[in-house]
């Protein structure tokens, strides 16, 4: 679908009733990731056409165009294929930033899901008469029309938002800092100290690409827990559960691996039994040439890579205030408990590509349910 032109209008406050959106559509997804395109996908399956999926790539693929070349498809944790779509086709080699992407590329084209892009959404505004208003810009461009619309699907995912806990002295480091984000791959941190922050997945696989080729110090906040596989589904459902339990709550979200732990597949168990798994307790503070540990030695280090996760891109939501007292935003199912005309995909328990799949049929299934309702004569 050819992009609207944009028009020059500045994305100010909005007086309720005075904004003419030029373009109105019964629902926005916000996001063309795995959660993004599960959607669109039964939106359309449920008869609703009248969509905008509005994506800030520049193509298919969420925010797999952005993961490291090392992390190939024989490392991904597993990939859920999209809904009407076989599994992912691809060798255990290839990196997943490729292949992810034009498996993504190659749903759009058989599902026929209209994707704008690049296209970011900068703000979402109520209208003050019952809608929404989606502020959104051409990447690196100018603005674009106004949408009004009855229901968002936010897909944003967390790839934007990293996440770098603050630790004295961070700005006295002379050495470089590098977030999972920026991860350069293994030559080019070869022959350095390398201190590794963080108690997930990907700290542990930087441990290992790093073995051979750099010195490593893991840094992890609390004692890592590692699960003797087989990761079971009833393990994974109750980790999921906790984690929805929460998000229900309006506590702030943790990951899904906070609540799973790791689990310690062959290739940890043999990395334990070397030593690379010993971790130490993280440092308190930054020095100008390392860390000082918390037993008060310091530690000289080169670079500094916080695998410390993200957390998920709402920023563009905030004009509705949808946090609330207890610091995250109390959800019912996908939706948002205290306005059902937003729904969060991709978020808390659906933040993995089955959660997020799941979650993309589960959101416009209650967004239908309550048109419906609205609908029915009132008794
Ligand atoms: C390193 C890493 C490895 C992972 N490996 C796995 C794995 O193997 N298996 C698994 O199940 N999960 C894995 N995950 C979790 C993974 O993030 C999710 O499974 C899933 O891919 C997320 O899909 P999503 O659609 O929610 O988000 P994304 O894929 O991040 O898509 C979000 C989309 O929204 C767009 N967007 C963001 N903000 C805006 C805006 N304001 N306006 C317009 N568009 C916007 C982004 O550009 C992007 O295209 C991994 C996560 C990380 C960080």
């Amino acid at each position: 679908m050819p992009l609207a032109p944009g028009n020059t209008r500045a994305a100010g406050p909005v007086v309720p009733g005075m904004e003419s959106a030029a373009r109105s559509v019964d629902v926005v997804v916000i996001g063309a990731g795995q959660a993004g395109l599960s959607a669109a996908y039964h939106l359309r399956r449920r008869g609703v056409d009248d969509v905008a999926v509005l994506d800030a790539e520049d193509g298919p693929g969420g925010a797999w165009r952005h993961r490291w070349e090392s992390l190939t498809m024989a490392t991904v944790n597993g990939i859920r294929e999209l809904p009407g779509m076989p599994a992912v086709d691809a060798a255990d080699e290839e990196p997943a930033r490729h292949a992810v992407p034009a498996y993504f590329a190659d749903f759009e084209r058989r599902s026929a899901v209209p994707v704008e892009r690049p296209v970011r959404v900068r703000r979402v505004e109520d209208d003050g008469r019952g809608g929404l208003l989606v502020r959104s810009e051409e990447v690196g461009g100018a603005p674009r029309p106004t949408l009004r619309t009855r229901a968002i699907l936010n897909a944003t995912g967390t790839w934007s938002r990293p996440f770098v806990p603050s630790v004295p002295g961070a700005a006295e480091f002379h050495g470089r800092q590098l977030h999972t984000v920026q991860y350069p791959g293994a030559a080019e941190l070869a022959g350095q100290r390398v201190g590794i922050v963080g108690g997930g997945i990907s700290a542990v696989g930087f441990l290992l690409e790093l073995e051979d080729v750099a010195s490593t110090v893991w840094y992890t906040r609390r004692e890592p827990v590692l699960r003797d596989g087989p990761f079971t589904q009833e393990a994974g459902r109750r980790g999921v559960a906790s984690v929805a339990e929460r998000v229900r709550q309006g506590l702030p979200v943790r990951s899904v691996v906070s609540a799973t732990g790791l689990v310690r597949t062959p290739a940890l168990r043999e990395a334990e039994r070397r030593g690379l798994l010993a971790r130490r307790e993280m440092f308190t503070r930054l020095t100008p040439t390392g860390v000082l540990e918390a037993d008060g030695t310091e530690t000289p280090l080169e670079t500094i890579l916080w695998a410390t996760g993200f957390r998920h891109e709402l920023r563009h939501l905030a004009p509705l205030s949808l946090h609330g007292a207890r610091g995250g935003i109390a959800m019912d199912g996908t939706a948002v408990a205290a306005d059902p005309r937003i729904l969060l995909l991709g978020y808390g328990p659906s933040a993995s590509t089955i959660g997020a799949n799941r979650a993309g049929r589960a959101a416009v299934d209650a967004l239908l349910a309550g048109w419906d309702r609205r609908r029915e004569p009132s008794r």
